[in-house]
C-alpha cells in the first residue's frame, strides 16, 4: 500500500543525483530528462539537446559526504564526448568518501577507462548499466543514438569480470516476451541486482512522431498492461537478484519504499 511519505524513481535507488552535461546524444523517446529541460523548463531548445554540453561549473564542484548512495548521471549519460569530465566528477564524488551509483547506457570505451580509473575503489562504486532490449530493431527506434545490445551486454562482462559491483536496469523494458530470456543471459554478469520498470508517462513525454513510433507506444502499452505485468512478476518470482521499479510494485501489491536510496 502506498503511503505519504512513498519514494519514486531514481529516489529508489539515491539520495542524491549528481550530473555535469546538458542533452544527450542517445536521443531516447522516452526520455524524462529531455522534457523536463526542454519541454518543461524550456532551459535548452531542441536541437541543443541533441549535443551534450559541459556544465564547468558542475564538473568542478567540490562535493560533501551525502548520507547514502549518490546517482551519476541521471539527467545525460557517459558518452565520449564527456568523459573525461565525468571522470573527475565520479573522482570528486569518491575523494569525499561517497559511495557512487554509476548508471549507463554503456559505451564500451568509456565502462574501460571507468574501470581503469577507479579499479583501487572499486569497493565504493557499482555500476547500473541499462540493458531495456534485446531487439535491434526495437532499440533502433526507442534508443537510436545509444550503444546497441552487444556493445552494453560487453561493457557488463567488463565491469564484472574486474571486480566491480555490477547491477541492471531494465527500465523502461521495451519488450516485455524477451524480459525473462534477457534476465538470463544477463544473470552470470550481475553481482548486485536488477531492477525492471515500465515506460511511464507516456502521453506526456513520447510524442507519436510517425506511424512506426505510435505502433510502438500501442505495443507497449499492451505489454505492460496489469495483466502483462502480474504475468511477469510470476514468472520471475524466485529469481533473488530482481528488484521491482514503484511502477510494477504498485500493480503486483508491493509496498513502496519509504527512505531514499535503499536500493532494494
Ligand atoms: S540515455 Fe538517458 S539521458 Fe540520454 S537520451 Fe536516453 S534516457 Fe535521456
Amino acid at each position: 500500500m502506498s503511503t505519504k511519505g512513498d519514494i519514486r524513481g531514481t529516489r529508489e535507488w539515491a539520495v542524491a543525483e549528481i550530473n555535469c552535461s546538458r542533452g544527450c546524444t542517445h536521443g531516447c523517446l522516452y526520455c524524462y530528462a529531455r522534457y523536463d529541460q526542454v519541454v518543461r523548463r524550456q532551459l535548452v531548445c531542441d536541437s541543443e539537446w541533441n549535443r551534450c554540453l559541459d556544465l564547468q561549473e558542475e564538473v568542478e564542484k567540490l562535493h560533501p559526504l551525502y548520507d547514502g548512495q549518490v546517482m551519476f548521471p541521471a539527467a545525460h549519460d557517459i558518452i565520449p564526448e564527456n568523459l573525461e569530465s565525468c571522470v573527475k566528477v565520479i573522482k570528486n564524488l569518491l575523494d569525499a568518501g561517497n559511495k557512487v551509483l554509476i548508471v549507463s547506457k554503456p559505451h564500451l570505451s568509456c565502462i574501460q577507462r571507468l574501470c581503469q580509473e577507479f579499479y583501487a575503489v572499486r569497493s565504493r562504486l557499482l555500476f547500473r548499466l541499462t540493458l531495456t532490449a534485446r531487439n535491434p530493431q526495437i532499440l533502433k527506434i526507442w534508443e537510436p543514438g545509444a550503444p546497441g545490445y552487444g556493445e552494453r551486454l560487453m561493457s557488463l562482462r567488463s565491469c564484472f569480470e574486474r571486480g566491480f559491483a555490477t547491477s541492471v536496469s531494465i527500465e523502461p523494458m521495451l519488450e516485455r516476451m524477451d524480459v525473462v530470456a534477457m534476465v538470463e543471459e544477463l544473470l552470470p554478469f550481475v553481482s548486485h541486482s536488477i531492477w525492471i520498470g515500465k515506460m511511464n508517462k507516456i502521453d506526456s513525454r513520447v510524442v507519436a512522431g510517425d506511424a512506426v513510433i505510435a505502433s510502438e507506444i500501442k505495443r507497449i502499452r499492451l505489454e505492460q498492461s496489469d495483466e502483462q505485468i502480474k504475468c511477469l512478476f510470476q514468472e520471475l518470482q524466485g529469481v533473488e537478484k530482481i528488484r521491482w521499479k514503484e511502477s510494477i510494485k504498485e500493480v503486483v501489491g508491493l509496498d513502496l519504499a519509504t527512505e531514499p536510496g535503499l536500493d532494494r
